[in-house]
């Protein structure tokens, strides 16, 4: 379980947002979520609501994104998104593959009154 230090950070960086644009409230963040990176949605929001009481972000919402995975064949250079576990390339069936995105976890924005 490692959505506790991602919340926080999460947390933090939105707090500190909303503090340069001053505002009083932050009302909704925005999150991008990769696939591969194991972050479950209701862990998250779970530990912010916990978190986030007693600060100006009480009351966001948070909206997540999934980003699929995306992967490059080392061998012929393809890029592709696996859909189930099969990760071998699609074009020349190595299996030597390099992740290009799926283990990220950001904030694209948040919303402030
Ligand atoms: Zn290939």
């Amino acid at each position: 379980m490692h959505e506790l230090g991602i919340t926080q950070s999460i947390l933090s960086i939105a707090l500190e947002k909303a503090n340069e644009a001053q505002a009083s409230k932050i009302t909704k963040i925005n999150l991008v979520i990769g696939e591969l990176s194991g972050v479950v949605d209701e862990c998250v929001q779970f530990y912010f609501d916990f978190l986030s009481k007693d600060t100006i972000a009480a009351e966001a919402s948070l909206s997540f994104e999934r980003t699929p995975n995306k992967l490059r064949c080392r061998n012929c250079d393809t890029v592709f998104s696996p859909d189930d576990l099969d990760w071998a390339c699609p074009n020349c069936h190595e299996a030597k593959i390099e992740i290009i995105s799926g283990r990220e976890c950001r904030i694209e924005s948040i919303e402030v009154e």
